[in-house]
């Protein structure tokens, strides 16, 4: 909670899995995956990692040990409900190959569509005595639910599945975020979940990649190389953190974090682009008592140019790659820094250089729109400055030395 307060991160609806109405929900979802004859009870010996809370095949281990955790995995024999997942593989299979927008990014899809070829049912249950603080199963309390199959539950239970069927029919299908590591539980396990209740398949899957350390090493706290939000935060500001993250990072790609990188992105791209030249045109503004909010004074040519821009950038936002439409609101600042350098209105006379400033105004107003969802406060305060015609520095410079 803290860190969506300090990073200006705001939410419909923050769920907690350790909820009375999650609990009763997902209980609901097992009921009704059972009416459908997809659970089953059978006797199961398995290698588990708890690391992972699963599963995992032997073929899955390198050296014996779980891929992910580096661990052996513990063997257990007991008896466990099973969910039909083999029944849904085929439907999951033609749907990820069909459906070209499903999965981002593209290099997923063969990791998914392997998965799927092999998938067996799947063990959704443990004995109360190993894990005795899950759900109880409905009717079964010597048993808990797996805690994959109640914490999926919540992609539908939150946006109100059974208890506020129209804000769930304005949400579903939805949009998922999925860790690396999380691709066979959202991609095959919870679409099989899905198709056992009889609902549409999730519309789009994105997985992100991994932020790692500045060394391009898996952030550790033995490799010392962990770098903490909240310290980030602290250094630079929620808006040069969230400009550098989430515009300059690719989001499906791993990544190095790099102070060196945000700062030289941050004073490149806001402080001496966006928020020098909303300075400017507010300064210009002011020295020339010119009107900067004439829209009569726009350039019907220079207008057209800041629109198709604008739909670049939004059709960017559609697909989910940021980093693409943040690219081309930085290309459309830039236009309009060499803009008034050349056309210079501090020496121009009063109607071209309301020109001049009309069009930048528009320019700009434009950029601080299409940047709300990246740096919501600075383009807020732009949007305010230009409105109010006040200069204020929005982005100051990042001395190397913070
Ligand atoms: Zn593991």
């Amino acid at each position: 909670m803290d860190f969506c307060t300090v990073f200006d991160v705001t939410f419909d609806r923050f769920y907690r899995t350790s909820s009375i109405d999650h609990h009763d929900g997902a209980r609901r979802i097992w009921q009704i995956c059972n009416s459908r004859g997809d659970i089953y009870k059978k006797h199961y010996t398995g290698l588990y990692c708890i690391g992972c809370e699963s599963f995992l095949q032997p073929r899955e281990l390198t050296e014996g040990k779980c891929p992910h955790h580096h661990t052996e995995p513990i063997e257990y024999a007991e008896e466990n409900y099973f969910f039909r997942l083999s029944k849904y593989a085929g439907r999951i299979m033609e749907y990820v190959s069909s459906n070209p927008d499903f999965l981002k990014p593209e290099s997923k899809r063969t990791e998914l569509l392997n998965f799927l070829k092999t998938m067996e049912d799947i063990s959704i249950s443990r004995n109360r005595s190993n894990l005795p603080w899950g759900i109880a199963v409905p009717g079964d309390p010597g048993h808990t639910m797996y805690v994959w199959f109640d914490a999926l539950a919540n992609y539908i239970l939150s946006a109100g599945f059974e208890s506020e069927p129209e804000r769930f029919a304005g949400f579903w299908p939805g949009i998922q975020l999925c860790g690396p590591d999380n691709l066979r539980f959202q991609g095959a396990i919870w679409q099989g979940i899905l198709a056992s209740l009889g609902l549409p398949f999730t519309r789009k899957l994105l997985v992100h990649g991994t932020i790692l350390g500045p060394d391009a090493q898996k952030m550790s706290k033995s490799l010392g190389n962990v770098i903490s939000p909240m310290h980030q935060f602290k250094k630079f500001g929620a808006d040069y953190c969230r400009f550098y993250l989430l515009g300059i990072l690719h989001p499906y790609q791993d990544c190095s974090y790099r102070e060196a990188d945000l700062i030289a992105a941050c004073n490149t791209h806001l402080a001496n682009g966006f928020g020098n030249l909303v300075y400017r045109l507010v300064h210009l503004g002011i020295k020339k008592e010119i009107n900067i909010l004439d829209s009569s004074k726009i350039e019907a040519d220079f207008k057209t140019f800041v629109d198709q821009c604008k739909t670049k950038a939004e059709k960017s936002y559609e697909a989910f790659e940021l980093h693409d439409a943040v690219r081309i609101i930085n290309e459309l600042v830039a236009y309009g820094n060499k803009y008034i350098h050349t056309q210079e209105p501090w020496k121009q006379n009063l109607l071209d250089a309301e020109i001049t400033l009309n069009n930048l105004s528009y320019l700009l107003r434009a950029a601080s729109k299409l940047f709300m969802p990246i740096i919501p406060n600075g383009a807020t305060r732009a949007l305010q400055s230009i409105q109010d015609k006040e200069k204020v520095i929005l982005y100051p410079r990042i001395t190397e030395n913070v």
